[in-house]
């Protein structure tokens, strides 16, 4: 494969397999721009993309605002790290243009401003137009790298199959609450591509909301009173607990019992039961459980994990007064969803697109099913050089299908289609049809009156 073939998007299917076997020697990780320019070719589902921004706004509708996809910013970060930013585009066809000729290491999705953030500047030079964003989605960014004082297994980027659920468990705990308390639908929960989950609200409601009331959601999520200073990380301090905090212990609570305490091995060594106890306010209780622990641990005779066993003698310890919460504060210490704040806070923070390709792992931000989550394995997601192989080892085809139904991202693909945008276009239309309606009612009557 010459690369003026990879170029001109059409005589590309020639890869041949050897061909991917010795590039792959070459880029690792299977990434590469002649192999994400064929990807942005045939396997980025452009048009989706640029319906759901449009929230149905397509013009076929008269209560349709024309230029509601065209004030959205998009982001680009090009090779060597070079930003563009505030692009906007009005059409599907100018969307995919760009994409493939600028072919971007990363697409991220801004908010919509009230003008078209392409020609900002002209509009603040044209008179007192303050450039502002005016929707967004509701958006929750989880990594995982702000698990490293609770997790053993990896640090930093790296992520395994022993520390992931604690994304599932926050993706249970967050989503949950969004539809029972928030009473949100259009919730999409997307892989990060290497240590984390992203959320998007897309809700009418949730896309109108201000930074305030962003604010004022990000508190409800927030159980962390501490300062950095504080060993102390959580405080249920209400003598009731908060319906919200109480449904995610009934999650939390069988989560570390049965799953972290022996996958990290919470209580394995004296560092980490130190990490414990430190979260008992009870000084002498605290000092009785190291003192028990400090000596050399005998074999449980019932053959039980040693870390189930000190978490059981926990908590028997635990049922004095006033350490009635405790046992619940150190699994929420340890298991409650961490949230990036900021970027949930405010409007204008960028969050990266589904779709797009890690640049360092090669896996594509494919969609996770919340319903499904515990299935979802981080370390089988398709990446850019699997999926190329997955095309070139179908061959050509004749017929116009999706390309990517060829691959493993066409399950992804039809799971964002089916479960996600097209009950959300639905309802776009049908909130579309009831303000108008509403409009054409108003001025019927202001007419007869
Ligand atoms: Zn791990």
């Amino acid at each position: 494969m010459t690369k003026e073939e990879v170029g001109d998007g059409r005589d590309d299917m020639d890869v041949d397999r050897d061909e991917i076997e010795v590039r792959q020697g070459i880029v690792e990780l299977g990434f590469d721009t002649n192999y994400l320019k064929l990807y942005y070719g045939k396997l980025f589902p452009h048009a989706e993309m640029f319906k759901w921004m449009s929230y149905g706004n397509d013009g076929k509708h008269p209560a349709c605002d024309q230029s509601y996809i065209g004030r959205r910013e998009f982001s680009f970060t090009l090779e060597n790290d070079i930003y563009v930013r505030f692009q906007s585009f009005n059409s599907a066809v100018e969307l995919e243009n760009s994409i493939k000729e600028k072919c971007p290491f990363k697409i991220d999705i801004g908010p919509v401003y009230n003008v078209d953030p392409a020609k900002r500047h002209a509009y603040a030079q044209a008179g007192d137009n303050v450039f502002t964003p005016v929707e967004r989605e509701l958006i929750f960014d989880i990594d995982i790298t702000d698990y490293d004082d609770v997790r053993y297994c990896c640090s930093g980027a790296d992520v395994c199959l022993e520390c992931w659920p604690l994304m599932t468990i926050a993706i249970k705990v967050i989503d949950t609450s969004l539809r029972d308390d928030f009473g949100f639908n259009h919730i999409l929960w997307v892989y990060s591509g290497r240590r984390g989950v992203h959320c998007w609200v897309c809700d009418g409601r949730a896309r109108r909301l201000t930074n305030e009331q962003r604010a004022a959601i990000t508190d409800y999520f927030c159980v962390y009173k501490g300062n950095d200073n504080s060993h102390k990380k959580v405080s249920l301090t209400a003598t009731a607990l908060h319906p919200f905090l109480e449904r995610s212990s009934k999650v939390l609570t069988p989560f570390f019992e049965e799953k972290l305490l022996h996958s990290q091995n919470l209580f394995a060594s004296e560092e980490r039961f130190e990490k414990v106890l430190e979260l008992i306010p009870d000084e002498s209780v605290a000092a009785q459980l190291r003192g028990e622990w400090q000596v050399k641990p005998r074999s449980s005779t019932s053959g039980e994990d040693l870390n189930v066993v000190r978490w059981k003698r926990l908590k028997t310890k635990m049922k004095a007064p006033g350490l009635r919460r405790c046992c619940e504060e150190i699994v929420f210490s340890y298991a409650y969803p961490r949230l990036d704040l900021e970027v949930t806070k405010h409007m204008n923070h960028l969050l990266k697109a589904p779709f797009c390709v890690h640049p360092k792992t090669g896996r594509v931000c494919v969609p996770i099913d919340p319903d499904r989550c515990e299935e979802f394995d981080p370390t089988t997601v398709p990446t850019l050089s699997t999926l190329l192989e997955e095309l070139n080892r179908e061959g050509l085809r004749d017929d116009t299908e999706n390309e990517w139904d060829r691959t493993s991202l066409g399950k992804s693909i039809s799971f964002f289609t089916s479960s996600f945008l097209q009950p959300l276009l639905k309802s776009c239309k049908e909130e579309m049809e009831s303000s108008y309606n509403a409009k054409v009612q108003q001025s019927k009557n202001s007419l007869s009156w």
